[in-house]
């Protein structure tokens, strides 16, 4: 693809910030930089060394606009593999408008969303992946959610995909042997080296779709309700875990203002807290929610804290909630211990695991890192808690791995069966296209569109 123009956006997140940076890049990059800046003790950028911070002036005409640092770096040594030019100025709204606004002036056009990223990608500097991870790194919520991305910005997901594609080409080659010399039966292609090899193959990429789960989970949160009726705790439990955790919160944007994500970080894993306004707000409002409206949440959720009074004995509206959960990811948190017992404990047995109720004061904050324990335990439960896997964070990675899965589960059915070559064949390149999609060596223009509309503009 030949990209001829060159684009211009505000790296910067808006609002009130010591610098501002906006950016360039494109064949004309350098030309439209030497337009609007003048350095204070050279003639022009040209005389300065490539990728060093030159001092001087954005000037529109004869009016000065900033005082500004200005690098330059000549492709394909940059971001986008084009030539790129970054104008490091004052922050606030004002400069880096008019600066940006110059750029566009004199040539730059307006880039979208992710298209310097973009770029970067259409120009072979990075993979599909690796694209993507940057807007992961962006959006990265927790240590560990931030560490995945870099990996697989480092190419960690590209290197493991190239490596299954490589050995699915080397069965097909043979398997394309055998399809053009049929008279010759060769000896070497025995059907169970090729069966061998496929099953590897087979073996790898699910290991792979395995650790989807906990790469979404870590990624984009794991959802979770806290639940319970009025003055079991709840209040306190979310005070005691966002004590020391709380991460990020964030309003969603086109919903009411009072539905707040928080995001805690337990472990590294982050908890999408759901609704937390509504229950902290006042007792009254918690009154108003009631367990009706609570249940709701617990449907969508997926995890489930239920908090229950030990001090008091359970009511049906505790045994509602505890009809309603998912055993399977639910926790049972029993609270005010500090007090005298009379909850019927094996009455809360018949609805969760022993392994999932834990004993704690939310006010005396005990029993708290039980449930960051527990927490851990379940995500990181089974195959996916290996380390050094490479994780799948990406529901679109998910659904081409998914395709490679069956393709090749279908290959080696046909090879157990003796089926014929061609059949095989046909399978082994649908999934090898399928994991092509992942690193972007099999997409189309339209799929490139809807991912790097995620990004935000200035990436
Ligand atoms: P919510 O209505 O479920 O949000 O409950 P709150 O968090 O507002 O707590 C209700 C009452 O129980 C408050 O007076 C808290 O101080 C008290 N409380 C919460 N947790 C504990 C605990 O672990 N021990 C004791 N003794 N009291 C608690």
């Amino acid at each position: 693809m030949f990209i001829d123009d060159t684009i211009a956006a505000i790296a910067t997140a808006p609002g009130e910030g010591g610098i501002g940076i906006i950016r360039l890049s494109g064949c004309d990059a350098l030309d439209i930089a030497e337009k609007i800046f003048r350095p204070f003790y050279r003639e022009s950028i040209r005389d300065y060394a490539n990728r060093t911070l030159i001092y001087g002036n954005i000037v529109d005409g004869e009016d000065v606009i900033d005082e500004v640092l200005l690098a330059y770096m000549k492709g394909p040594h940059s971001y986008t593999a084009e030539d790129v030019v970054e104008i490091n100025c004052h922050g606030g709204f004002i400069s880096v408008k008019k600066i940006l606004e110059l750029t566009l002036k004199s040539g730059a056009r307006m880039a979208e969303a992710g298209e310097f990223t973009k770029r970067a990608f259409l120009n072979g500097r990075i993979d599909l992946s690796q694209a993507e991870a940057v807007i992961d790194i962006i959006n990265a919520k927790t240590d560990k959610s931030h560490e995945i991305a870099q990996e697989q910005l480092e190419g960690s997901l590209s290197k493991k995909i190239r490596g299954l594609r490589d050995k699915i080409t080397e069965v097909l080659a043979q398997v394309e042997v055998a399809i053009d010399y049929p008279e010759e039966d060769i000896e070497f292609i025995t059907y169970k080296e090729l069966i061998e090899k496929t099953e590897y193959i087979k073996s790898e990429i699910v290991k792979m779709y395995k650790t989807a789960d906990t790469g979404k989970i870590l990624r984009e949160g794991l959802k979770t309700a806290i639940l319970g009726k009025p003055n079991v705790g709840k209040s306190s439990l979310m005070n005691s875990i966002l004590g020391e955790n709380r991460a990020i919160v964030t309003d969603i944007p086109g919903t009411t203002r009072d539905v707040i994500e928080e995001f805690v970080n337990i472990k590294g894993i982050p908890l999408k807290i759901v609704d937390t306004a509504g229950i902290r707000e006042t007792d009254d409002i918690v009154e108003k929610i009631g367990v009706e409206k609570s249940i709701k949440h617990l449907k969508s959720s997926d995890l489930t804290l239920v908090v229950l009074d030990t001090s008091r004995e359970l009511d049906n509206e505790d045994i509602e909630i505890l009809q309603n959960i998912d055993r399977e990811k639910a926790i049972v948190l029993l609270n005010k211990i500090d007090l005298e017992p009379k909850l019927d404990l094996e009455k809360v047995k018949e609805y969760v695991d022993e392994k999932n109720i834990i004993n704690i004061s939310a006010l005396k904050s005990e029993g708290i890192d039980l449930i960051h324990d527990r927490i851990e335990e379940m995500v990181f439960s089974g195959e996916i808690s290996n380390s050094g896997e490479v994780m799948i964070t990406n529901s679109r990675h998910k659904d081409a791995i998914y395709k490679a899965m069956t393709s090749i589960e279908d290959s080696v059915r046909a090879l157990s069966d003796h089926m014929s070559y061609d059949f095989i064949e046909v399978d082994l390149r649908d999934a090898w296209d399928a994991l092509g999609q992942i690193n972007g060596d099999t997409v189309n223009e339209d799929l490139l569109d809807t991912i790097f509309s995620n990004f935000c503009i200035g990436k």
